[in-house]
């Protein structure tokens, strides 16, 4: 954990993507729409060994293959901020769309990233596989997007002790890229990356509400996405040292 009080060195870039229902080409940075896919690549599968008997609408999916869902694809042209490996341009966001253990006690789906070149995709998958099961609440309508670039500061919950905060930034409760995420009621536990030790950073949060200025208000078009994270966020964090070590995912 970095115990720098410097507040310089807790400004993280964010980039709130502000997803509103639209149709998005699969040449686009969008969430829920076409993704680029190679056609002879298999399509990932998740092997259901962490479903529950609990599903909402889909009762008990314990060791159910299932398709991954397209999510969300963002281009590096687009958001040079993610951390694309060298030789990469279009990162991908699949999700599970069923209920997967916790790691404390709340479900959420499971997810698969990608990073890809696409100047190496010709033939192109004409559609993914649909899944066997999913919950509803974990299906994104196709969203196009309007970035807004910011800097965040963390919340109590992984500011550094002695800090004043007192300058710092809000941390936004929207859909969004880096930054740092919005804790309700835990705090993030265990993110030392299991592979090599490093704190892992937030890569991308997928909220269930976008709400406007100022924060706490809901809108009328609150859910444009459609999806439903335990009216959270759906948070995935990575390694700052390599985005292929173990990536954390949790709802909060
Ligand atoms: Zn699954
Ligand atoms: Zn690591």
């Amino acid at each position: 954990m970095n115990t720098n009080t410097n507040d310089d060195a807790w400004a993280r870039p964010s980039v709130r993507l502000h997803p509103r229902p639209g149709t998005p080409a699969i040449t686009d940075s969008h969430i829920g729409g076409p993704v680029l896919w190679p056609r002879d690549e298999p399509w990932p599968h998740c092997d259901g060994t962490t479903h529950t008997d609990q599903g909402f609408d889909t009762g008990d999916t314990r060791g159910v293959r299932n398709a991954f869902t397209a999510a969300v694809q963002l281009y590096r042209r687009d958001y040079p901020e993610l951390p694309f490996p060298d030789g990469t341009d279009l990162f991908q966001l699949l999700i599970c769309p069923l209920f997967h253990e916790p790691d404390v006690n709340t479900f959420w789906p499971d997810v698969r990233l990608v990073w890809r070149d696409s100047t190496t995709v010709t033939e192109v998958l004409a559609a993914p596989p649909t899944p066997a099961a999913f919950e509803p609440m974990h299906l994104a309508r196709p969203c196009v997007l309007s970035p807004c670039r910011r800097v965040e500061h963390p919340t109590v919950h992984e500011a550094p002790e002695g800090a004043s905060r007192s300058d710092w930034s809000e941390v936004a409760v929207s859909t969004k890229i880096g930054g740092w995420a919005f804790w309700y009621a835990s705090g993030p536990g265990d993110m030392e990356c299991p592979e090599c030790g490093a704190y892992r950073e937030l890569l991308l949060a997928l909220h269930t509400y976008e709400r406007a200025e100022p924060e706490f208000c809901f809108e009328p078009e609150a859910r444009p996405v459609g999806w439903d994270f335990n009216d959270g966020a759906l948070n995935v964090w990575v390694c700052p040292e390599n985005v292929h070590h173990p990536v954390k995912v949790m709802s909060e």
